[in-house]
């Protein structure tokens, strides 16, 4: 292939170099290895957005809203749809595509949806590694779409420098968002829908539950938007760029982000472990068989497998299983 390696490549920003090098982490393929290393020095630059909430409460639309406002101010910017449930790409996603269409042509903006197929460990493991390609294609802003607000769509959203918690007219019910357990994870909350009657209660009650909440360094503002009118998408921006300050000024988000790739890389060795285990205890029929005789005690058989990890090599395999 002409014009360098693919990580040369996707320095560049060339599209298809970085529409291939997301589709080997989404497969787990080999060659990430090399690829990482050979981008990680070059990344650290973008700043990243998750997006989260419900399904339906526009969270597409708002993308999209956000991708105007960084094109308006000369930034380039990068969409990440991740659907961690799905094996495949679903049709939703592809409804997301459909409404970036404006923008679809403007070489400053690169939208790409993902879903795992082969990556071992998840989404959890395979998105921090899809957001440093765009990362190092040179995106100025990586905004990260999660569909819904189960377990592994909040670590992602949150694996991110701002999240933004989503809720419409009719979710922003106090006793539903605290369920979610979302209200935690929020830098900034974003009540869409505004056009729709029902936004006010919203952003009262959940007001309300912040006043309630522990005091603390920084208190998520509540914003209203709507896609529809466009009411509320720069104060959006305008909420966005303080919470980048304010981590800034106070150095969290240096902080956050040397935590957040230790747990990555504590998450990659927690994985590559777990199989190495399953394989030993496959492989040491003698201790399977003790331990289910009641003759080794799970104590014991667990010390015994930590100690033959220690002394024994992984596999050939061990080339993939690093990007597990
Ligand atoms: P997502 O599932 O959270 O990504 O939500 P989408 O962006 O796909 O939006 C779900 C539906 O709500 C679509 O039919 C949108 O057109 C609609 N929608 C999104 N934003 C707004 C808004 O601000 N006002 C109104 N009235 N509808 C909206």
């Amino acid at each position: 292939m002409s014009g360098g390696t693919l990580a040369e490549r996707v320095l560049t920003g060339d599209r298809r170099a970085v529409a291939r090098a997301i589709s080997m982490v989404e497969d787990g393929a080999d060659g990430l290895a090399a690829l990482s290393e050979a981008l990680y020095p070059e990344t650290g630059r973008a700043y990243t957005i998750g997006l989260t909430g419900s399904p339906g409460v526009g969270k597409s639309s708002l993308a999209a809203g956000l991708v105007g406002a960084s094109r308006g101010r000369e930034r380039t910017v990068a969409v990440l749809a991740i659907d961690p449930t799905s094996p495949f790409t679903g049709g939703a996603l592809l409804g997301d595509r459909l409404r970036m269409q404006s923008h679809a042509t403007d070489p400053g903006v690169f939208i790409r949806s993902m879903a795992t197929r082969g990556h071992l460990g998840g989404m959890a493991l395979a998105a921090p590694e899809a957001i440093r390609i765009l990362d190092a294609s040179g995106k100025d802003l990586v905004i990260v779409e999660t569909v819904g607000v189960g377990q592994a769509e909040v670590e992602v959203a949150t694996a991110t420098d701002t999240t933004l918690v989503v809720v419409s007219p009719g979710w922003g019910d106090p006793v539903q968002v605290a369920k979610a357990g979302i209200l935690e994870i929020a830098d900034v909350f974003v009540v869409n829908k505004a056009d729709k009657e029902g936004a006010q209660d919203a952003v009262r009650d959940l007001d309300q539950m912040l006043r309630m909440g522990p005091r603390t360094a920084w208190t998520p503002p509540v914003v209203r938007t709507s896609t529809v009118t466009g009411e509320g998408i720069d104060d959006l921006w305008g909420a966005i760029e303080r919470h980048r300050e304010h981590q800034d000024a106070s150095g969290r988000l240096a902080e956050k982000r040397r935590r957040r790739v230790f747990d990555e890389v504590q998450g990659m060795v927690a994985e590559r472990l777990r199989r190495r285990v399953g394989d030993l205890l496959i492989e040491e029929e003698g201790l399977a068989e003790d331990l289910a005789e009641r003759r080794v005690d799970p104590y014991r058989a667990a010390a015994i497998l930590l100690e033959r990890v220690g002394r024994t090599r992984p596999s050939d395999g061990a080339a993939k299983e690093s990007h597990a």
